[in-house]
Parts: structure tokens; sequence; C-alpha cells
């Protein structure tokens, strides 16, 4: 047990007000969106460079945390005085002493750990090795990816007295990181997984990387890896020496403990002969359930660690058997009765399900939050405890409902106190009595261990749809909107357009996002497009930019301001406000774009209308839009446009007797013009992974995937055409051709038929043929023998970049995005 006043010996740090100084240490807190049990748990203000946990401080006081960790005094608002109740430890570093705590926790517990690093894999193989080994103990191992410098700590922190193993990875992208998470882990066992490019921008060389990464292993009995990775092996000899690895082989020239040939690879699953020189030659044959490179390599390395701590060849090829994919997300998809499902049916333990609960209480409050959960496995707690603190998270979480499935969570129901709650004994029990007008409008956490089979469960809620679906990633937008925001001067606004669907990206989980990473602003076209995200739970402030006069009550109703652009609209908008109060308005300038705005010529006129009306009209901002932004060759007129808005603006501030905000930038405007990033500034494509001007494009990631299926292959034999109209020249030779769940009505364009589009089939091209039909169209996937029905094919996405798609058709990027019709389902996804 770790008290608050043991901190400042541990981390060298000092206390002040060391008031509790008895309190208990329970849980390390990061994030402070996320409290789940304020007392007990210790906030570390962590600096990063988007973000200063020290600005959270009276947010989380308030929510009842008593316990900080901070780096300096002067950032706490208001002084340790206004923190009465509260104990602070003082340290140089918040992010050290996070790992130091850790790594005085992990030290009490005499059991073997497993430290896993390497270039690729590491998630997928830490997860194998724990199903392969869980009949033999109860793992804690690192939720998801975990991996990095607070991810570590955060996972070794979860080791209790009843577990038997530890497996936890690592990951760096910097020199120096790895002493300080093989500190946390202090590993008995490695497994160094391979060696790419990736991360290589942060090492001098390929040396100093593999150096960096062995440090990992410094104190371990035992290290495994695959001998056939050259520079892994070399650093491991020097460091370690034979005697304290463990390794493995494809090339029988070389002298490894495990030899490997892999005598067949078939659909789905691959054939190894395994050689073990010691303690006696001996040969096995092995059946890994996987077929594809990544996964085989993946999978031996488990193998391996099973083979050297003895376990007998038949159950190891059972353990084999049920090794499953690793589903490396957490994917919330659109269901039935207007539901979302949050879809997490891989596994299900105390740490997994604490991490889906926090998804779940990011999602904003429209209608219920759900649990659909399963029996919670391998937590090594007596069940009743177990339970008790399964049914504290909920509440914490705003579970307001509960499905349990499974004997274990049945047997205690009661634990489980006044929330709604049903349960079943089985998957099967709740299927069959499953009832879809029992679900509306709500978002739904299926939490599933793997053996109860949930994803059933979510097959059926989700609607049923037809095979294309637009994939957006919301890690991405979030790398996207940092971005833009690191180039932002402090103090500057974000407002955010996601005015047409979000760009087609799904509106209302977009600005949900953005709520949750603090945007200042929305904006959208139309009003309606701002009720639907207040009815979504949205409640940052909306700009609407294209307000009818039938709108204005909606735009009080729902608290939208409206963009007013002409005097007509300003008229139509006093008279509103005359009757009642209404929003505030943002005054859209003219300065050169020529399609919406006040003219400079308008002004004294427009600065004696709002002199004479100050009492009933609020003006939120002013506002101008640059015409070319993103060409080096409209430099000149941009320009002038921003001179002209300097110029308006301040006469608008006179006659308002106020300052507003003031913006004009959109998103290539922030990357060229940083001197005119003014108070506030629009981002619009750059979010959703465009970069508009060109000269930042590589920092970006793509954000949405447009991919479909093949539903049929045909032979077409020489002389025959594809398609209505018979369009496309007579084959000349027989070929294959793939017919495509897309067509025009998806928003797949007609102008990608007869060879102009191409769409990415198994990692090849494949040109369309033919016209493109309302609901399909065809691709010719002669050269891709592999090819089949129900294959995915990429219309665009992280192998068809989207201005490429473009390009082709003589369009730009904006028009695909918006383009995908909403029949299309949304899947959207977090790594
Ligand atoms: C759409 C829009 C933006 C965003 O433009 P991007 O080029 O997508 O960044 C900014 N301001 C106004 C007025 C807009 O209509």
């Amino acid at each position: 047990m770790l008290v608050f006043s043991d901190l400042a010996a541990l981390t060298g740090g000092r206390l002040l007000q060391a008031a509790p100084a008895e309190a208990r240490v329970q849980h390390l807190l990061l994030d402070s969106r996320r409290v789940g049990q304020p007392a007990g748990s210790l906030f570390f203000a962590i600096r990063g460079a988007q973000h200063d946990g020290h600005r959270y401080l009276p947010d989380l006081y308030q929510q009842g945390v008593r316990l900080f960790v901070v780096d300096h005094l002067t950032a706490i608002a208001g002084g340790v005085a206004a923190f009465p109740e509260a104990g602070f430890l003082v340290v140089d570093d918040t992010l050290a002493a996070l790992q130091a705590i850790a790594a005085r926790h992990r030290r009490q517990f005499r059991i073997p750990v497993f430290g896993i690093t390497g270039s690729n894999g590491k998630t997928i193989v830490k997860e194998w090795l724990a199903q392969l080994l869980s009949p033999d103990e109860l793992i804690c191992k690192s939720p998801r990816s975990y991996n990095s410098q607070v991810g570590v700590p955060l996972s070794v922190w979860e080791l209790n007295a009843t577990h038997t193993l530890g497996i936890f990875e690592a990951g760096i992208s910097q020199p120096t990181e790895m002493a300080r998470l093989a500190q946390a882990i202090q590993p008995t066992l490695g497994i160094f997984t391979n060696l790419g490019t990736a991360h290589d921008a942060g090492f001098a060389s390929g040396q100093e990387k593999v150096a960096e990464k062995m440090m990992l292993f410094e104190g371990v009995d035992t290290l495994f890896y695959c001998r056939d990775h050259e520079a892994i092996h070399a650093a491991a000899q020097a460091r370690l020496g034979l005697a304290r690895t463990f390794t493995w082989s494809r090339h029988h020239a070389y002298d490894s403990h495990v030899a490997v040939s892999v005598i067949e690879a078939s659909a789905g699953r691959t054939v190894v002969r395994v050689t073990l020189e010691r303690p006696r030659p001996q040969e096995h044959t092995f059946t890994l359930p996987f077929a594809d490179e990544p996964s085989v390599e993946n999978a031996l390395h488990g193998l391996v660690v099973l083979l050297w701590r003895q376990v007998p060849v038949a159950e190891i090829q059972q353990r084999l058997d049920r090794l499953l994919p690793v589903a490396m997300r957490l994917e919330m998809k659109q269901a039935l009765n207007d539901c979302y499902v949050l879809d997490d049916t891989y596994n299900n333990d105390l740490a997994g399900l604490r991490l889906a609960l926090d998804a779940l209480a990011r999602q904003p409050r429209r209608g219920r939050r759900t649990l659909i959960l399963s029996d919670v496995l391998e937590s090594g707690l007596p069940a009743a405890e177990l339970y008790a603190r399964v049914a504290a998270l909920l509440p914490a979480h705003g579970v307001e409902r509960l499905v349990g499935i499974g004997p274990e969570i049945g047997a205690h129901q009661a634990t489980f106190g006044e929330l709604s709650r049903a349960f079943f004994s089985s998957t099967e029990a709740f299927l069959t009595s499953f009832r879809p007008e029992q679900f509306h409008q709500e978002t739904i956490l299926v939490k599933g261990a793997r053996r109860f089979g949930f994803e059933r469960i979510v097959a059926a809620f989700q609607q049923k749809i037809h095979g294309t679906v637009l994939e957006v990633n919301l890690d991405a937008l979030v790398h996207n909107l940092n971005f833009y925001r690191a180039r932002l001067q402090p103090g500057t606004r974000l407002m955010v357009m996601v005015k047409a669907f979000a760009y087609g990206s799904g509106s209302y989980e977009v600005a949900n996002l953005l709520q949750f990473h603090r945007a200042d602003y929305l904006a959208v076209a139309y009003a309606d497009e701002g009720v639907d995200l207040r009815q979504h739970g949205i409640s940052l402030p909306v700009m609407v930019m294209n307000p009818s006069p039938d709108s204005f009550q909606k735009l009080r109703q729902y608290h939208l301001e409206p963009e007013i652009y002409s005097f007509e609209r300003l008229q139509e908008y006093l008279r509103a406000a005359q009757e009642q109060a209404m929003p505030a308005i943002h005054l859209k300038l003219d300065t050169g774009m020529h399609r919406l705005g006040f003219a400079e010529a308008d002004l004294p006129a427009l600065c004696a209308a709002l002199r004479e009306n100050a009492a009933h009209l609020r003006v939120a901002s002013a506002l101008t839009h640059l015409a070319g932004a993103d060409e080096a060759q409209h430099n000149d007129f941009s320009r002038q446009q921003l001179a002209a808005f300097q110029r308006m603006t301040p006469l608008v501030e006179a006659a308002l007797g106020h300052p507003i905000l003031k913006h004009a930038l959109n998103s290539a405007g922030i990357v060229r013009f940083p001197d005119a990033h003014y108070d506030m500034v629009r981002l619009g494509i750059g979010l959703y992974g465009v970069e508009a001007s060109g000269q930042e494009q590589d920092a970006l990631r793509p954000v949405s995937s447009l991919r479909t299926t093949i539903s049929q292959i045909k032979t077409l034999a020489a002389g025959h055409t594809v398609g209505y109209g018979r369009r496309g020249e007579a084959v000349e030779h027989e070929r294959r051709i793939a017919t495509l769940a897309i067509g025009y009505a998806d928003g797949y364009d007609r102008r990608f038929g007869n060879e102009v589009g191409e769409v990415i089939i198994r990692g090849q091209r494949a040109p369309i043929i033919g016209n493109v039909c309302m609901d399909m169209c065809m691709a010719d996937v002669t050269h891709i023998p592999a090819a089949q029905p129900d294959d995915s094919a990429v219309v665009f996405g992280e192998e068809m970049p989207l201005r490429e798609a473009a390009t082709r058709i003589g369009t730009i990027p904006y028009e695909l995005l918006t383009n995908v019709s909403e029949r299309v389902k949304r899947v959207f996804f977090a790594e």
C-alpha cells in the first residue's frame, strides 16, 4: 500500500500542504476527463507539446480529486490556498515521478515478467502470448497498445498480488526513453519482435536504435528473438551472450535453439516443422491458424516460448488452434434505431473494461448509455470483490443500463444495486430474446470476453447494410487537429467547419470528438445541421453560415449563432431580436471573394445600424474569407483582402464599442499566412486530411477511407463488353471482371468509368471498366489472380490518396469527400 507521504522520498520531491498525508494512493490519473473514482486518485500534471495538465487542477479539485503531482507552483491557478483539502507533491519532472512510482510498485512482486519490444507486432505478440499462457498463469498485461512513457507505468500499476505473470510492451521513438520504461517494467524475460524502419527519424542510426531497444533487456534471464534479424542477434549476443538468449531461425544454416521451416502455407493456415536441438534433438509439426507473414512471425514468438517452457506438444497445438486475430481498435458502429455500438468484443479483463468505459463516457449524452457485459475474466480477484469493483465503475462512467451475460455476473446481480439491469446465462439466451425495439437512440458498449462470441450481438445490432463503408479514423483526425493547433499563436481560437456532414465524415461523431478535444467553435452551413448537432449532445458554440429567416426560431431554440451577410438578413434578424433575445451574430465582410458579405462601401450604413440596435443585437465576431488562400499566385490578392479586413474591423468595433473576434483564414490560410491568424481561424479540409496548399501534405494523416466489396467475379471471353451501353472496347483477351458494390448513388462518380478510375484490391490497382452504374461498377482483376468475392476494394484511403482519385476525374478532394452518400454507412475507429 502506498500513502501520500511516501511519495516525497520515492520521487525526490517535496510535499506541500501534506494535509491528507495518510491518504492511500489507489488510482493513477493523467486525464482530467477520466476521473473514475476521485477518492484515492493521484493526478499527475504532465506537460506535452499541446497540453499542460496543470491547467486542469481546479476542475479536478471540483470533481473531488485531492492528491496532485505538479512541477511548479506558479502554474496552480489561485495558489495552493484555492485547494484547502488537497495535497501537492512538487517534483522536477512529473512524468519521471509517475515512472518512479510505477517502478516501486513493480518491485513488490517477485513474479516472472515479460518485456516486449520491437518495431512491429508488439501488441499482437503480447496478446497472443497471454492467450497461449492463460491456461497456466494469472496474467497482468498492458491494455491495448499501452506502451508509451505514460502507458507503461499505468499498465504496471495494474499488477496485484494474485498475478503470477506480467506481460508488458514497451515502445519508444527517441533515445533515452527505453531506460525509463525498463525501470518501470523490470522484465525477467524478454521478446524482441523484429526490427523495421518505424520511428527511424528519432535515431542517428539503425545501430543506435537497436542498442536503445536492447536496454529493455539488461536485466532479463532469457531473451527470445528470431536470429534471422542480424542486427538484433549481434546486439543481443554482445549484451547478453548465449546463456541468456533463446533463439529461433528459419535458416537451417544458423545455429539456433529452434529451427523452423514452413512446409505448407495455404488459405488461412501455415504448417511448420520445428526442430529443437536441446536438451535432445526432436522434431514436431504444428499448424498455425494464419497465413499472412506478420501473423506467422508473431505466432512463432509465442510458440517458441511454449517450447521453452516445455508445454506438452499436443497441448501446444490445442492452444495455437484457439489463437484469434487481435482486434486492435475499438470501433463505433452505427446500429439500428439510431443507436451506436462501441464494439469491444475481443477480451474482457478489468483494465480493458475500464478503458472501454472511458471511451463510452467520452460520448456525449444522447439517450441512454448501455453496457452489455460478459463475465469478467482473469482478474485474479474473488468474484464478489471483482463485481463490486465493476459495479463501482458503472455510475462513474454514466452507465444507466446493464445487460449482464454469463453465469458469474448473473450470480452477482445484487451488487449492481439501483441500475436498470437484465441478466442472461449465455449469449444464445440473450440473442433468443433480443428485441430491437428495446433499444432506441442509445450508445451501447458491447464488451465481452472472447469465448462469449459477442460479435454475434454486434451483428444483431448493426443495420443491414450494403457492402460499402466509409471508415473514419478518429486518431488521424486528432493528429490533424493537433498539427494545426501547433501552428497557432497561443490564445488563437479554433473554429472547426463541420458543414456538409463534416465534409462527409459524419457530423455528430466528428463534432463530438472536437468537443472532447476542446475546439472553441463549430460552423455549419444550415440551421438544420446545427440542430442535429444539438440533438446529439453537442454544446460548443455553433456558427450557421447560411441562416434563412424561417430558421430564426430554431437558431434561438438551439442557441445557434447566425452569420449575417447582408442588410436584408440583418433587418430580418433585428425584427426577430426585437421580439425576443436572439443569439449573437457573426458579421461576414466581403473583401474580394464576392460571394456573401458586406462590402467596404457598406460599412458606414452597417456601423450606423449596429450603433442604433446596440441594445438588442450582440455581435460575436467579424469574418472574411480568402478567395485564393491555397495558391501562391494569389498572394498579392490575399494580402489585399487581409488589408481590407484590417481596415474594416476597427470601424465595426468602434461602432459596437467593444472588441469582437476577428477571423479570416481557412486550412490553407493557417499554413500560409501565420501572421494573419488574428483571434480565431477556421479549420476545414485540413482536419479531414487534405492539406489544400500541398506544402505540408506529408504532415497530415488520411482520415477517411471509402471501401466496398467484390460481389461477384466473372470471366469474360474475348470479344465481349462490360455493362450498360456496351461502353469500352470489346476485350481482346479473356479477362476476369470483379463487380463492385458501389455506384454513383453511393457517390462514386460516373466519371470514374471506362478506365479513368482505379481501386485497390489485395494491394494492387484495378482499373474500372465500362460505365459506373447506379449501385455497382466493374473492375478488371485479370492481373490479380487471388482476388475473390467478398474481398474489399479501396476507392480512396491510405493506399489510394484522395487527391489522386480527385485529380483523375478533374475535381478536388472536397467534392469526393462530400459526395459520399448518406446511405454509405460510417464506421468510426480509434487505434
Ligand atoms: C468551408 C469554409 C472554411 C474552411 O475551408 P477549408 O478550405 O476547408 O479549410 C472556412 N471558412 C468558410 C467561410 C468556409 O465556408
